[in-house]
């Protein structure tokens, strides 16, 4: 009101309701409100006009001077006269309110000195009365003293309740009370507003008018300085205040697009080979459907839990503009040890030695000849089926660490997984036999490892050995042996008797020695995994081949994607070892899981750090499945499956006591089929046949092999609801020979086409009810009813198809022989003509199988 002068009030209703004035005049202490009221009847429209004016701006003068603005009937004297009563009036009332002002501030600060005398009156009374007291007497009248000084600020603030306007015990706030009594003076002799007019002024007044409302707050600010002000918050609405420009300035910016962000910051972006799409907008701090927006953009649909790879993830951080920094591997494996020896700190060690051949050719009988063992003769179905090193000691004292693989696998397998751990290969070739297909085999993998290769050729003690040719059939695989002026060394041996196995130790010892091989013992150790497997009684267990360092018992480790503590080191021998240096095998245990054959070890400072990798290790193995496409899903197994819908697949889940014999199922498996039908090893692992094998093998069909290792009872049960059929070997022969007859199964059977007969067409009749009918002469072998038949036009095949009927002389027969008359009909064809030839044959289905 004090700022709308010469507009209708705030809230009123001007004119119509005249009435209204006198209330807007209610607050005001003028006499002028009386006069309004009784002169109500006769108020021209706009009253509040001249009221509303403060008394200085010369409002009386300007409605005196306009007869317009003047009530009507009220002559200029009269008028004259009463606005200056009513200024009087003002003025008296405005030197009443500022003349209560400064009475309340003497007031008050009577009542602050008066306080004060009293309490030190007071005190000094009591420091003469009590001066012998006790220091905790002193301490309580201190306390007391406190109260009553408490109780006495009270008492004097309670007058202020009533009091109009508030007194103050604090003279800054008199002051202030003071200088708004003179700013009401000259601001406004309009009624005061309370904080709640006020407020509910502001909710009704256009929001957009708040600059203009902030400008008259601060000029109340100046008015009015109480707690309830402090309290209600000119402040917080200040702060309410900026909230709501922020929130236009966000509308507005949203309404100008994307590119009007304010000052958009560019950052750094780590990417690590993949990384998940939230993730990426994350560390963008992007909006993660807009990174999907841009990822649709470039033709990639997914979602925001998909992951993408590095190169897809760069496109994205460069098309936000922010700057993307490639990190190739986490920096957790950088705490592996992998400083290169000096050449000072390294000494010889034992060669790794794999042997491998043909089978048969007496892999394992060499084995154990060398190891004087039967290694051989327990084995079940007499090929190899645990995968482990040994280490032997020759006569002169050399040691040599032997790998004992079944085949190739292991050696593939573990040179997939990028451990190199055979330092050389021992092929075997049996000397009464020849150069056979996993000779071949094996002689690829040395060379394709870099591996340098010693022949021996065994059975020499056969009648029918013959050396020399194995030595030529050699060499059209390239492999050129000594005898035949090559570097390749060989060594006729026989296993049975022990012939020339010496001699074959001494040249693995001196191709070792060629080779030079070093290690330095006094550093962390690090190794390959050979074999691991799930031990009931020791939990996991892995034989490592131990290549640098040392490693023992109470090592922290890291293995693949497990970790552990060696709790103990098992050797060869079934000893317990406190340590394993470079080339010594042993059986670890203190894993927290199974790791993989030719999974490396790494030795490491601290747990923290073992399975800061490990878990690393798992999340990058799961990223790079995801990212790859990989099927990691039952449904994208079985869609992957069944888009590859020209060849048969027998699915299968392999479980089995070792990793080795898993592994080498699996490659078995692997190479039975040809091109129509092969075997699909949908899952392979160690240990117990479980629920989650059971669910995997039902969701594709697939039977479960158990190899040397049964289904628990839950996956028993599960199998027995769910129809999952469970098979159990121990001798891979067996498994293999099933599975190729399970394989056979799924080859079409073979359809062979034999001619019986043929019959050329004379005449061609129509038959009511029948359509045509060939008049045909049989011309060679024999004419069946249930045959095939076929329609040769020209020696062209016009038509296959069967008969609908066959008669001789009218009546139906099931044959008619060469030289014979008869009458045919096709069954759903007509196009018949004189001269057609009809080829009858006869089909017949075969049953194939795998060889
Ligand atoms: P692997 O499959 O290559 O491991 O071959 P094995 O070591 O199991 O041997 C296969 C067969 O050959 C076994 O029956 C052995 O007894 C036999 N055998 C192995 N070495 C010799 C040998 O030096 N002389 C003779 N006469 N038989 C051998």
């Amino acid at each position: 009101m004090n700022d709308t002068d010469g507009k209708k009030p705030l809230g009123l209703g001007g004119a119509a309701r005249p009435g209204q004035v006198k209330q807007s005049f209610s607050h005001g202490r003028t006499k002028s409100v009386v006069v309004e009221t009784k002169r109500k009847r006769v108020l021209v429209p706009k009253p509040g006009a001249p009221t509303a004016k403060p008394p200085g701006s010369g409002g009386p003068s300007q409605v005196s001077g306009d007869p317009s603005k003047r009530p009507a009937g009220i002559s200029d004297a009269e008028m004259d006269r009463r606005m200056a009563a009513l200024r009087a009036a003002k003025v008296r009332d405005v030197e009443d309110a500022a003349k209560r002002v400064v009475e309340e501030k003497v007031r008050e600060e009577e009542r602050a000195v008066r306080v004060a005398e009293a309490e030190a009156k007071a005190r000094e009374e009591r420091e003469h009365e009590e001066a012998l007291r006790l220091k905790a007497e002193e301490d309580a009248r201190h306390q007391r003293d406190a109260e009553t000084r408490e109780k006495k600020k009270e008492d004097v603030r309670k007058p202020a309740g009533s009091g109009k306007p508030e007194p103050i015990v604090d003279p800054a706030a008199a002051e202030a009370a003071a200088s708004r009594a003179e700013t009401k003076g000259v601001a406004s002799v309009g009624p005061r507003k309370t904080d709640r007019d006020r407020v509910d002024r502001s909710t009704t007044t256009d929001r957009d008018a708040r600059g203009k409302a902030k400008t008259a707050d601060d000029v109340r600010r100046t008015g009015k300085l109480s707690l309830s002000e402090a309290m209600n918050g000119e402040g917080g609405r200040q702060r309410s205040m900026a909230a709501m420009k922020r929130k236009q300035e966000k509308a507005r910016a949203k309404a100008m697009g994307i590119h009007a962000k304010p000052e958009k910051q560019v950052r750094d972006v780590q990417l690590p080979e993949t990384i998940v799409v939230s993730e990426l907008a994350n560390r963008m701090s992007e909006r993660a459907a807009d990174v999907v927006k841009s990822l649709m953009k470039m033709g990639m649909m997914v979602s925001i839990n998909e992951t993408i790879d590095a190169d897809t993830a760069e496109l994205v951080v460069e098309e936000f503009g922010h700057r993307s920094v490639r990190v190739s591997d986490a920096d957790v494996e950088h705490v592996i040890d992998t400083v290169v020896d000096s050449a000072e700190h390294l000494v010889p060690r034992p060669p790794v030695v794999t042997i491998m051949g043909h089978v048969d050719h007496g892999k394992t009988s060499i084995l154990d000849a060398i190891r004087h063992t039967t290694v051989a003769t327990g084995e079940a179905g007499g090929i190899t089926q645990h995968i482990g090193a040994y280490q032997v000691r020759t006569d002169t004292g050399a040691a040599l660490t032997f790998l004992d693989t079944p085949g190739h696998a292991a050696f593939t397998s573990m040179r997939a997984r990028g451990a190199q751990v055979t330092d050389i290969v021992v092929l075997v070739v049996a000397a009464d036999d020849q150069v056979m297909p996993q000779t071949i085999e094996a002689i690829n993998h040395a060379k394709a490892a870099k591996v340098p290769m010693i022949v021996a050729i065994n059975k020499i003690d056969k009648y029918e050995a013959n050396a020399q040719k194995v030595r030529t059939d050699l060499l059209q695989h390239s492999v050129v042996v000594e005898e035949m002026s090559g570097d390749v060394l060989d060594v006729e041996v026989s296993a049975k008797t022990g012939q020339g196995l010496d001699k074959l130790l001494e040249a693995i010892a001196l191709q070792a020695e060629i080779l030079d091989l070093r290690a330095n013992p006094d550093r962390a150790a690090q190794g390959a995994v050979i074999e691991a497997k799930l031990d009931i009684g020791r939990g996991p267990v892995a034989t490592v081949l131990v290549q640098n360092g040392t490693l023992r018992a109470g090592d922290i480790f890291v293995v693949g994607e497990q970790w552990g503590k060696v709790r103990a080191l098992i050797n060869d021998k079934g000893e317990r070892v406190e340590a394993a240096g470079p080339s010594v095998p042993v059986e670890v245990l203190g894993l927290n899981g199974t790791p993989q054959a030719g999974d490396v070890l790494n030795v490491v400072e601290t747990e923290a750090q073992a399975r800061e990798i490990a878990d690393y290790r798992i999340k990058l193995a799961r990223d790079k499945r995801a990212a790859a496409g990989a099927a990691t899903t039952l449904e994208q197994l079985m869609a992957k499956a069944k888009a590859d819908k020209s060849v048969a697949e027998l699915p299968i889940l392999v479980k089995a006591d070792v990793q080795g014999s898993a592994e080498a199922i699996a490659q078995a498996m692997e190479k039975i089929g040809n091109d129509e039908v092969r075997v699909r090893v949908l899952h392979s692992g160690v240990g117990a046949i479980t629920e989650s094998d059971i669910g995997l093998a039902e969701a594709s069909g697939a039977p479960v092999i158990g190899f040397n290792v049964r289904a628990n009872a839950p996956a028993r049960a599960a199998a027995n609801q769910k129809g999952v059929e469970i098979r159990y070997y121990s001798i891979i022969y067996d498994l293999v020979d099933d599975i190729k007859a399970a394989a056979s199964g799924l080859l079409k059977n073979e359809v062979r086409e034999t001619f019986i007969g043929y019959a050329t067409i004379k005449e061609v009749f129509k038959v009511s009810g029948v359509g045509k009918v060939a008049g045909c002469l049989v011309t060679e072998g024999v004419a069946q009813r249930a045959a095939g038949v076929r329609l040769l036009r020209d020696d062209v095949v016009i038509h296959e198809g069967t008969l609908k009927t066959l008669k001789r002389f009218k009546d139906e027969v099931k044959e008619v022989i060469s030289g014979q008359e008869c009458g045919m009909a096709f069954e759903n064809y007509d196009d018949i003509r004189k001269d057609d030839v009809i080829e009858i044959f006869t089909r017949e289905e075969i049953v194939r199988k795998l060889d």
